[in-house]
């Protein structure tokens, strides 16, 4: 009786328990390929002048796409098999119907690699690659926001596809989503969210970058640091997935305090994943914070901080790696609240 008991314990307790899934470690190969200069280089692109802010519809910010593609391509990564091309077109009747401000048509841009075990699995990565245009003469670059998270995925789409030609490709697929129209209101998001490419039963999650490049005064003495928000509010999985991808990668400071219900910042509704999470997919938003350049001419790219950009984004890779090879996608097991 005793000892059926303790086997009972062991298989209960001492291999997770059920419906925990089981994550996979990111190998430092692959972590390794995301790097400060490579962002860098991506970045200097992205943030130039050259892209005018990227302004949702503006010439910039088309240009700033086309970049992204031919960074894909360059890695030999496609566009997501059901669509024709790179982009999602959001219509200008759909960016204007909240509030009217007569923007143009826009596009989000998608990439995909193909899961290898269970294709029809979806994880999606995503960053706004829109930003705020031009004002009175002055380019609004927005290196940070979310420059930073722009070339994140980037760096990750890379690191996946060179992962994937050595054979050890994820076994889930992975849509790397960049939106249009967050600084709007969360536009691109939200209209790729109503016109899904995949089942959004078949998403399993979304991992939303959004100002991982620079601190912010409560972190003044170090950059080792990340906010997490959101990560448990639907599943304890995620919240998990979390907690190791750090572990296994660069073990950054995990910085809660934006998750507490009651912040009156309210970040858990101020980007992209919102537009997941509402849907019922486990959504977390990874983020460094608000600084004196938010939002102002001086979002440059002098001023990220490229090692904390590098290590951030290993950290999210690695969160990534977990999620898409664990043994089981996220049970949903929380009210979302
Ligand atoms: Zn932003």
């Amino acid at each position: 009786m005793r000892k059926t008991f303790t086997i009972a314990l062991l298989l209960f307790f001492g291999f997770g328990g059920f419906a925990q899934a089981k994550f996979d470690a990111a190998p430092a190969k692959y972590m390794e390929t995301i790097t400060g200069a490579d962002l860098k280089k991506h970045l200097e692109i992205v943030a130039s002048d050259e892209m005018e802010g990227r302004e949702t519809g503006s010439a910039g910010q088309k240009k700033a796409g086309k970049y992204l593609i031919s960074q894909y391509q360059a890695n030999g990564i496609s566009h997501p098999k059901p669509a024709r091309d790179f982009y999602q077109l959001v219509p200008a009747a759909f960016l204007n119907a909240k509030y009217n401000e007569n923007l143009p048509d826009s596009e989000n841009i998608w990439a995909f690699i193909e899961g290898s075990e269970k294709p029809d699995e979806i994880l999606v990565i995503s960053a706004h690659y829109d930003h705020v245009g031009m004002k009175n003469g002055q380019v609004y670059n927005g290196a940070d926001d979310d420059g930073s998270g722009t070339v994140a995925l980037l760096e990750m789409a890379q690191a996946f596809a060179q992962a994937k030609k050595d054979g050890r490709g994820p076994k889930r697929s992975i849509l790397f989503l960049h939106v249009t129209g967050e600084e709007h209101g969360l536009h691109g998001s939200r209209y790729y969210s109503e016109n899904p490419l995949f089942p959004l039963k078949n998403t399993i999650a979304d991992i939303n970058i959004d100002m991982i490049g620079r601190r912010d005064t409560i972190h003044s003495g170090t950059n080792n640091y990340i906010y997490v928000i959101g990560s448990g509010r639907l599943s304890t999985d995620l919240y998990n997935a979390v907690e190791f991808g750090n572990a296994k990668s660069g073990n950054l400071m995990l910085d809660y305090k934006y998750d507490d219900r009651n912040d009156p910042q309210r970040f858990y509704f101020r980007s992209d994943h919102y537009n997941f999470a509402k849907h019922g997919i486990p959504s977390v938003f990874f983020f460094s914070g608000v600084h004196e350049d938010y939002h102002r001419p001086g979002d440059d790219v002098e001023k990220i901080e490229f090692d904390a950009l590098e290590k951030r984004t290993r950290m999210i890779f690695a969160v990534a790696w977990a999620l898409a090879n664990a043994d089981s996608r996220p049970v949903v097991d929380k009210d979302g609240k």
